[in-house]
């Protein structure tokens, strides 16, 4: 039992493509939280957004899946009457990017990673659940490689790719000024472990690199956003970088032992971890984490 154990366990995780969740939307409620500097997260217990309200307009970083879109706009139009003006999508899961269309009509830009424009043209499968390709409406007008810097109302917002992490479509969004760093599904929601989807080019060393480049931006006060709940503290963040630094080192020496991905489960090596990092609800457990790892380490997904 490999993918087939997390298959059946996805339908708790936030970064579900819409056709895989069961959820009612028409019940779900925006809580909407001042960060500051005009920065307010949206949460709704599924791909988070974020908004900078500036004096003429909002960014916006993700739109959600599609039927929460008007939610979005109703949540916006309570901290700002200006319109919505730059779209991010930190990457290609479709609660991130689900209601672009609907949230870019008044002509705001989209900007994504390259990656999250082609997956969205072409279409694509994320946890065995296609989405068709988007249209022409809802895809990104600027996309980047590497790392771009967009200027909003006196507001510095750095975009970061990091490769292979959360997907291989992920963007860091990091508002300076504000102090907030967007981690594009790279820190576990709620303070759970995190989740990395392999089948998207996710990979545990990419999580590792993307939480460390949030790391070399942060001080004590920064909020770090994960996909759902409250954002993270600087302090969250460290613990989960080490603790993934030293879970892959204790999965790397059971393979280098020429351990199956049974006996590493068997090993327990999450042990020490999952009285923090396991939450209920959360379908990311201890061995699925390990299972995750070891996958991951092998190249074998
Ligand atoms: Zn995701």
């Amino acid at each position: 039992m490999k993918i087939p154990l997390l298959a059946a366990t996805l339908i708790a995780l936030s970064c579900l493509p819409v056709a895989a969740q069961r959820i009612d939307y028409s019940k779900l409620e925006i809580k909407t939280t001042d960060l500051g500097h005009g920065v307010y997260l949206l949460g709704w217990q599924g791909g988070d957004s974020l908004i900078l309200v500036g004096d003429d307009g909002v960014l916006l970083v993700d739109t959600s899946v599609s039927p929460m879109g008007d939610k979005i706009r109703a949540a916006i139009a309570r901290v700002s009457n200006k319109p919505i003006k730059l779209i991010i999508n930190t990457h290609a899961h479709a609660d991130h990017f689900g209601a672009n269309e609907s949230l870019a009509k008044g002509g705001a830009g989209i900007v994504a990673h390259d990656k999250l424009r082609e997956r969205m043209a072409k279409g694509f499968t994320a946890f065995n659940q296609a989405i068709p390709p988007s249209s022409p409406a809802a895809l990104p007008t600027v996309t980047y490689a590497d790392a771009m810097t967009l200027h909003f109302s006196g507001e510095t917002v750095q975009l970061f790719h990091p490769l292979n992490a959360h997907t291989d479509s992920d963007t860091l969004v990091h508002f300076k000024r504000a102090n907030v760093i967007h981690a594009s599904g790279t820190i576990g929601g709620d303070g759970g472990y995190p989740f990395f989807d392999m089948g998207s080019g996710g990979s545990l060393a990419g999580m590792i690199v993307a939480e460390n480049k949030m790391l070399s931006l942060v001080d004590d006060k920064t909020r770090i956003v994960a996909d759902e709940g409250d954002p993270a503290s600087t302090e969250t963040l460290k613990a989960s970088r080490d603790m993934l630094v030293t879970l892959r080192a204790r999965v790397q020496k059971l393979i280098a032992e020429g351990k199956s991905e049974d006996e590493v489960v068997a090993a327990k090596p999450t042990k020490d971890f999952d009285a923090r990092w396991v939450h209920p609800g959360n379908f990311v457990t201890g061995d699925a984490m390990t299972r995750l790892a070891y996958q991951s380490l092998k190249g074998t997904p």
